[in-house]
């Protein structure tokens, strides 16, 4: 058995025993559409999310997002962490999608052990309402195009692997922290 299938499942009991509000693969909210209702809320939910994802990150030394229905939230909002620091995403909305595509393998705190090399488009524009209730229009390329991607999918009820083939889904078998995105598969 590989080094990083057994790492992440020892993560992952990590995380069910320590965050037990993280919802996985089979629960019914993962696949709901989350609904955007008030900033207020959507702020609460944040910080709950950012709280998960900090232990998370303790825990195990990975995972760069976390959205609403992944802590059994069905409002539309997520957080990320790169580079050292928290950002909100409240209400986001993908306005375009450039035609470029890459390819990376990605895992997903509520699939376990799980991956799948999923193709996405290079660069995303995207509106949102940032922690400070202010409204945002933003372009993304490189690894940010790719995560709001996948947390996007996320509040659409929709996870990493519904993007491949069954025949495409694998244990894990590469180290994630060292993961680059490629032009082709
Ligand atoms: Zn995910």
């Amino acid at each position: 058995m590989n080094k990083y299938y057994l790492n992440l499942v020892e993560k992952s009991l990590s995380i069910a025993k320590e965050v037990p509000n993280l919802t996985i693969l089979g629960s019914d909210i993962l696949r709901r559409k989350c609904v955007f209702d008030n900033y207020q809320t959507s702020l609460l939910v944040c910080g709950n999310l950012k709280i998960a994802l900090a232990k998370i990150r303790d825990l195990t030394g990975v995972g760069r997002g976390l959205a609403a229905n992944q802590i059994g939230s069905p409002d539309r909002c997520f957080v990320t962490f790169v580079d050292g620091e928290f950002q909100y995403f409240i209400n986001p909305k993908i306005l375009s999608t450039s035609v470029n595509t890459n390819w990376y393998k990605e895992n997903c705190l509520s699939c376990g052990p799980v991956a799948c090399d999923v193709e996405r488009a290079s660069e995303v524009t995207i509106s949102f309402i940032d922690k400070k209730g202010l409204e945002n229009e933003k372009e993304f390329d490189g690894f940010w195009a790719r995560l709001l991607q996948h947390e996007i999918d996320h509040l659409n009820g929709v996870v990493n692997i519904d993007h491949v083939g069954k025949e495409d889904v694998f244990l894990i078998n590469f180290d994630p922290l060292k993961e680059q995105l490629r032009d082709s598969r």
